[in-house]
């Protein structure tokens, strides 16, 4: 990939994948519902070029219903009416998937993970520090995240906590000016730049429901494949989801490329990416855990945790290389 990819908090880097030597069922899916602007679009636009490059079509506004597979070919079936016929088909299709579902019908459903997530652009809000540098706070009531854009903007989120999982139409529903009013509550005490993010946003989005998968049994069926969050979802406290599904798609195109059985393909692929991202989903959970606290937790969270972070991180010690510094081979040979 030429040009060097912004957006995403992780620092795992994307890679490029060499297309395989079989044909994929490929089509881009429905919009999902608009949360927050997108993110600045480098890396989408250098994919969709690299796949125009490649004579690969992108068509959107399908929903996949059902999956047929014939042994030799897989074919989708989308809501249209309409089909569409691969080698294999790759359930990219997120935390509420569908293929996981025609995989595996008792497959588990997303796990609540305890707290909400908001969000807001605060427009024109100078606070002098560092672009591009995330400052993650826990509050006294809330977890607070901002960082701040070059022209002076800050992009904020938070993480309201609720015990119970609320339904997320409930959520939805809850008036622009109650939500505020009730963020503000929530961050009245704490010295951080929260209410003045708050005040200066124009839109912040409602409420929305967070959720993990910790371990979904099965990956893949005869032709049919599972990769992201799909698979293995993990709590935005990792701030890895993207970037595991990217990993996927490399690991996957490597194993495609090299085995010419789909079943030994997806078995290699699981093989190499279990291991790594049910423990990322376990410390994802664990990074969360904090933002849960009760009124005892939190002191004793707040009390030990400057120490622990600062053990934690002396000299050039960093605890959690082991994700960001995941490396994949591509020149490798998979094998089972
Ligand atoms: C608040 C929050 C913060 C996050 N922060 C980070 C971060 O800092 N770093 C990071 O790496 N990750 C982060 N993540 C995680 C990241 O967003 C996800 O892990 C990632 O988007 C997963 O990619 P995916 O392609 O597997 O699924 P998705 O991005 O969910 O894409 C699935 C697509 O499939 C479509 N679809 C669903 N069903 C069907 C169907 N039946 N037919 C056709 N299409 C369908 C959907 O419309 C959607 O377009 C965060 C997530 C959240 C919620």
């Amino acid at each position: 990939m030429a040009s060097p990819l912004h957006g995403w908090s992780s620092p795992t880097a994307a890679a490029a994948c060499s297309p395989t030597s079989r044909k994929a069922a490929h089509w881009l899916t429905a919009p999902a519902p608009s949360l927050l602007p997108p993110p600045p679009p480098d890396l989408c636009a250098a994919l969709v070029e690299e796949a125009t490059t490649r004579g690969i079509p992108i068509i959107r506004g399908k929903r996949l219903v059902n999956i047929d597979d014939t042994g030799n070919h897989v074919r989708a079936h989308f809501t249209d009416g309409t089909t569409a016929e691969g080698d294999v088909l790759v359930g990219a299709d997120g935390i509420r998937s569908v293929v996981r579902t025609l995989i595996d019908p008792t497959a588990p459903r997303p796990r609540y993970v305890g707290f909400l997530n908001t969000a807001g652009y605060a427009r024109g809000l100078n606070l002098g520090i560092e672009p591009g540098v995330n400052h993650l706070v826990f509050g006294k009531r809330c977890f607070f995240g901002y960082v701040g854009h070059p022209n002076g903007d800050v992009w904020w989120f938070a993480n309201p906590p609720r015990r119970e999982e609320p339904d997320p139409a409930e959520l939805a529903a809850v008036p622009a000016d109650v939500w505020r009013a009730q963020l503000r509550e929530l961050f009245r005490d704490d010295d951080v730049p929260a209410l003045a993010a708050i005040d200066n946003t124009e839109q912040i989005t409602t409420g929305w429901v967070t959720y993990d998968m910790p371990s979904v049994p099965a990956w893949h069926r005869g032709r049919t494949v599972l990769v992201g969050d799909a698979a293995h979802a993990v709590s935005p406290s990792a701030g890895q989801g993207a970037s595991l599904a990217i990993e996927d798609a490399v690991v996957l195109g490597r194993a495609l490329r090299d085995q010419s059985d789909p079943a030994a393909a997806f078995g290699t692929f699981e093989a190499a990416r279990r291991p790594r991202v049910e423990q990322i989903v376990t410390q994802g959970r664990r990074n969360g855990s904090g933002k849960t606290a009760g009124p005892i937790g939190r002191v004793l969270r707040d009390a030990t945790m400057p120490l622990a972070m600062k053990a934690m991180f002396r000299g050039d010690r960093d605890p959690f290389r082991w994700i960001w510094d995941h490396r994949t081979d591509w020149d490798e040979t998979a094998t089972t």
